[in-house]
């Protein structure tokens, strides 16, 4: 059954979700609770059973679903504007709002790049139109992603965005780079790094973040190289975070083979030792953050020879999923301390007003069956793409409802049980 998202007959309208295990990562919260929705905020937090609303409202029965704040994803790619028969901001967000994703950052790398306030501001205005999740464009760190000069980050950021990046791209040019570190830390922007190759970029920004002040954060690392870097630059307190991606969880350069070009990204997917240094430094912290890099490529692109097959898989309709069989269902994390990397972690480093429940809070809310298993069916995506590596898996944690701004967005009547 192919899951759609629900327009609200009435939009306004109060909802109280009752009994369900709200966890809210970033304060310890772990506990049986009702929930009542109103206005677009939390407005109260109560006991199960002890608080009845006054007038109209609708109820939510969240009995054995976990209810956690909204997740954030930092690195999407929306292709829009450009190449809108990969993705668009509508078809994007519509495949966020069913993965339990209610904020993300997209990438600057469409066509033409995000590198002025009028394309940062159109694509807050398709967001707009969408209206189903809140989209933060990344700006641009150079013109044209060439490299040479920087954007006007001031403006960028009056426009919109929420970060700034050449992702896609590295910057080649340490003193510009460096240049664009202190520039950005004044304006508060993160700055994104796309590493290529991965170890020795991040030596580099690591160096840049200390001499600096920083702050600086690593995309999608996937090598254990890198994280002992990360490590060891934390240990001494430099300012810089990470990402990575549950491919890098779940894949090793072995199964490229089998899964072919649909497992193809970049960074590529590399050895076992690699796969097992990325999870235990999610574990320890020295990854801070679990990102899709949901990167959506047309079946005919992907359906090229390996070698010409283009970069990247999408990955937001099994975010939370591939991350709870991997890392919760195996004993590796507990939940809190998972939910952590896609709520508060990714809503800290964008300075965003997502990533916690609270009252007066907004009412950006995710609830899911942790245990429900199900099969990842690429064709029933939301996705205009349908380059995932899950395809055809079956894995544990099921999205039930989503609530956006207070809005019930998502409700899956029917689970596509295996
Ligand atoms: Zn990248």
């Amino acid at each position: 059954m192919k899951p759609t998202t629900h327009t609200p007959p009435r939009p306004t309208m109060p909802y109280l979700i009752r009994n369900g295990r709200l966890i809210d990562p970033d304060t310890g919260v772990d506990k049986l609770c009702d929930l009542y929705l109103r206005g677009g905020v939390v407005e109260r937090i109560a006991p199960p059973g002890d608080y009845t609303p006054p007038g109209v409202y609708d109820t939510v029965d969240a009995a054995g679903l976990v209810v956690c704040p909204g997740l954030t994803d930092v690195h999407t790619h929306l292709r829009d504007p450009g190449q809108t028969h990969k993705e668009d901001i509508a078809s994007g967000s519509r495949a966020a709002v069913l993965g339990g994703v209610t904020s993300l950052l997209c990438m600057p790398n469409t066509e033409p790049p995000l590198d002025s306030p009028t394309l940062v501001a159109g694509v807050c205005e398709r967001a707009a139109q969408a209206d189903l999740v809140r989209v933060y464009p990344v700006g641009a760190l150079t013109e044209r992603l060439a490299g040479a000069r920087l954007t006007d980050f001031e403006a960028l950021k009056a426009a919109g965005a929420a970060a700034l990046s050449d992702d896609g791209k590295p910057l080649a040019d340490a003193a510009l780079m460096e240049e664009a570190l202190r520039r950005a830390a004044a304006l508060g922007l993160p700055v994104l790094s796309h590493c290529e190759p991965e170890t020795p970029q991040a030596l580099r920004e690591i160096e840049l973040a200390e001499r600096t002040g920083g702050p600086v954060h690593l995309c999608h690392v996937s090598r254990r190289e890198t994280v002992e870097l990360l490590r060891a630059a934390k240990a001494r307190g430099v300012r810089v975070t990470a990402e990575t991606c549950p491919h890098y969880i779940w894949f090793t350069r072995a199964d490229t083979e089998r899964i072919g070009a649909n497992a193809k990204m970049n960074p590529p997917l590399a050895e076992e030792s690699d796969r097992q240094a990325v999870v235990e430094a999610l574990r320890d912290g020295t990854i801070d953050i679990l990102a899709t890099d949901h990167a959506p490529h047309h079946p005919s692109e992907k359906a090229q020879p390996f070698p010409k097959a283009p970069n990247g898989v999408i990955g937001l309709e099994t975010l939370l999923a591939a991350a709870l069989t991997a890392l919760y269902h195996t004993g590796l994390m507990p939940l809190p301390r998972l939910l952590h990397t896609m709520t508060a972690a990714p809503a800290r480093l964008a300075g965003l007003p997502a990533g916690r429940v609270g009252e007066g809070r907004p009412a950006d809310l995710t609830l899911f069956d942790p245990d429900a298993p199900w099969r990842v069916e690429a064709r029933l995506m939301a996705s205009k793409s349908q380059n995932t590596p899950f395809d055809g898996m079956t894995l544990r944690g099921r999205v039930i409802h989503v609530f956006v701004d207070g809005k019930h967005r998502v409700k899956y009547s029917a689970i596509n049980r295996v």
